[in-house]
This record gives C-alpha cells, sequence and structure tokens, in this order.
C-alpha cells in the first residue's frame, strides 16, 4: 500500500511556507508517443528546461486559467523530490538523491510555447507561469520496489485522459538526475518532472483534474 512520506523537508514548502527556495527542473519529450503526437523530434539527450519556485500549485489549490493564453495543455508527470545536495552524479549512485516520488502537472501554455518553438525562443512564459506546476504530496521511494515500473494516470471530470508507465521513459530517473546534474548543482527540496506520456490536451475553466500514481488518487483539484 503506498502511504504519504510525512514530516516537514529542509528546503521545501511545509504548511504552505516555502522555508528555502528550491527549484523545478523539468524533461521534456520522455516518452515516444507524446512526442509524436506534438510532431517533435525524438532527442538524443534529455531535453531540459525549468519554472520557478513561483509556478509550484500545492494542497489542491485551485488553478486559474490565466488571460495571456487560450490553449493550457495538461501534461501530467512523475516528480522526483531531492533530497540530498549533489552534482556530477554518478548514474549508478542517482537513487540516493531523491527520497520521494509525487504526481505534477506541468501546465503548458501550448499557443504560446508554439509560438516560441517556432521563431526558436525559450519557452518559459509557456511553462513557468504562476500555477503552472501543482504537485501532490509525496510517496516514500521505499513504497515502490520497482521504479522501471510505476503506472500513473490522469482523469479529467473522470474521464481517463493520460495513462503513462515508467518503463516507457526514454531517460529513466538516475539518468536524468545524472545528466542534470552535470550542469545544475540539486539542492535538497528541488523538484524534478520526469515527462509526460501522451494523451496531453486543453483544459477548461470548471474542469476537474484528479491523477493517481497506481490506484492511489494524489490530487484533485479544479480549473478556475
Ligand atoms: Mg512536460
Amino acid at each position: 500500500m503506498l502511504t504519504f512520506a510525512s514530516g516537514p523537508r529542509e528546503g521545501f514548502v511545509f504548511a504552505g511556507i516555502n522555508i528555502l527556495p528550491m527549484k523545478i527542473i523539468c524533461i521534456g519529450r520522455n516518452y515516444a508517443a507524446h512526442i509524436a503526437e506534438l510532431n517533435n523530434e525524438r532527442p538524443e539527450e534529455p531535453v531540459i528546461f525549468t519554472k520557478p519556485d513561483t509556478a509550484l500549485l500545492r494542497h489542491n489549490d485551485p488553478f486559474y486559467y490565466p488571460e495571456f493564453s487560450k490553449d493550457i495543455h495538461h501534461e501530467v508527470e512523475l516528480v522526483l523530490r531531492i533530497s540530498k545536495e549533489g552534482k556530477y552524479i554518478e548514474e549508478k549512485f542517482a537513487h540516493r538523491y531523491f527520497d520521494a516520488i509525487g504526481l505534477g502537472i506541468d501546465f503548458t501554455a501550448r499557443d504560446l510555447q508554439n509560438k516560441a518553438k517556432a521563431k526558436g525562443l525559450p519557452w518559459d512564459l509557456a511553462k513557468g507561469f504562476n500555477g503552472a506546476a501543482p504537485v501532490s504530496e509525496f510517496l516514500p521511494v521505499s513504497d515502490f520496489p520497482d521504479l522501471k515500473n510505476i503506472h500513473f494516470h490522469l482523469k479529467v471530470n473522470g474521464q481517463t485522459r493520460q495513462k503513462g508507465h515508467t518503463a516507457l521513459m526514454l531517460f529513466d530517473f538516475a539518468y536524468t538526475l545524472a545528466y542534470v546534474s552535470q550542469f545544475i548543482t540539486l539542492k535538497t527540496g528541488d523538484l524534478i518532472f520526469t515527462g509526460t506520456p501522451e494523451g496531453v490536451g486543453p483544459v477548461q475553466v470548471g474542469d476537474q483534474l484528479t491523477g493517481f500514481i497506481e490506484e492511489k488518487q494524489m490530487f484533485d483539484f479544479k480549473v478556475q
């Protein structure tokens, strides 16, 4: 049975207070079927982008549909919580650097992102706006006997829209941590969004988003 990790963590939001600064690092194009649905190229190395800490949304708080976009998409993703500072982490030791797994949405203003992509410009505003990173509570890694066999899914208004399985990731957790930490030092409390499976699509005001890891409900919030 999956039970939530408990207690405050250094560098993480506790009781709504951001104890220390943290960062959110995301991997794009990590599931082949999702790459195909957006007609993207399959990457040779992970595609990495970041969101500011102000994108974080927690405790099932509602997501407010922003005025600057008419095409906000849901991307459900497993989220790793970093538990130890590290750089140049070796892949074989990567498991020592995260202690919990949660579920999040990498909300994306697809219209802004498509514009940026067409011009070869950065995605920051399309991915990093306020509330663009809802994240659930976390489950201890010890609850997962096989990190390559984790299922997760997203329901919108009770209908399953996205289903993911970690066996289908192009770059697994260990590779991603090792890769990112060559460039960016990972710190306790940082979050890593690990990519979305196929089935991304628009959300509308009034939608109810419910996310699951295996059969455990992780989040349940509304778009307003
Ligand atoms: Mg994503």
